[in-house]
């Protein structure tokens, strides 16, 4: 799985404005026809497989309720990292839109259902690996919270060792964080999905993450 396809600081400048109108889109009020086709109109310049768009949209359309922003809990992990989930969705739907309709380019028609059925196939996998990464990203927050109230706004990282750590982590091992300002790399717990770094009292001394 494309790693850039789960760091939500890592939309390319180039994909930002998409990214962020398909998030309004996805959580508007709106019938299922009405959102799919003006998803086909956003990407329409991108010059995609209308199809591959329409598969893509079908697996990206399962929004949870938890993804809304919240009205309260400002300064909380949990109110954070809700303002960044339907914009990590988008970004996902953007991905997966390109290569569905990469998949099929150049099938010929007769045989392109089967082809298209067969990357949805593959993308589902993706979208499985995406979920995931999603509610590990809404249990981190719930744990940061839960250590903020001990220790208040600002606590420490720490990367616990016996897992594949990334070097991200191991970077950040040992820094501290601040819960009301979310790290450019999210909070600890979910910087990828075997990520087992935690929240801790804070570490004397030690630098602030950006
Ligand atoms: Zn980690």
């Amino acid at each position: 799985m494309p790693e850039s396809l789960e760091n939500p600081n890592e939309v390319p400048p180039e994909d930002e404005a998409l990214v962020e109108a398909l998030a309004v889109i996805l959580l508007a009020d709106m019938t299922l026809s009405v959102i799919k086709s003006r998803i086909t109109t956003l990407l329409a310049p991108l010059g995609l497989d209308k199809d591959a768009v329409a598969e893509a949209t079908n697996l990206a359309m399962n929004i949870p309720r938890d993804y809304e922003p919240m009205k309260v809990g400002n300064g909380t992990a949990k109110a954070s990292i809700r303002t960044k989930l339907i914009r990590i969705r988008a970004g996902y739907l953007l991905k997966a839109s390109r290569r569905l309709s990469a998949g099929i380019k150049d099938v010929p028609l007769k045989e392109k259902r089967n082809k298209l059925a067969r990357e949805v196939t593959r993308e589902s996998k993706y979208f499985k690996l995406h979920q995931q990464m999603q509610r590990k990203r809404i249990q981190a927050a719930k744990d940061v919270d839960r250590m903020a109230k001990v220790y208040g706004d600002v606590l420490g990282w720490l990367s616990l060792p016996g897992g594949p750590r990334s070097e991200i982590c191991q970077k950040a091992n040992g820094h501290n964080f601040k819960v009301s300002e979310m790290p450019a790399i999210g909070f600890p717990g979910a910087v990828h999905l075997h990520c087992r770094c935690i929240a801790v009292a804070p570490w004397a001394g030690a630098s602030l993450l950006p």
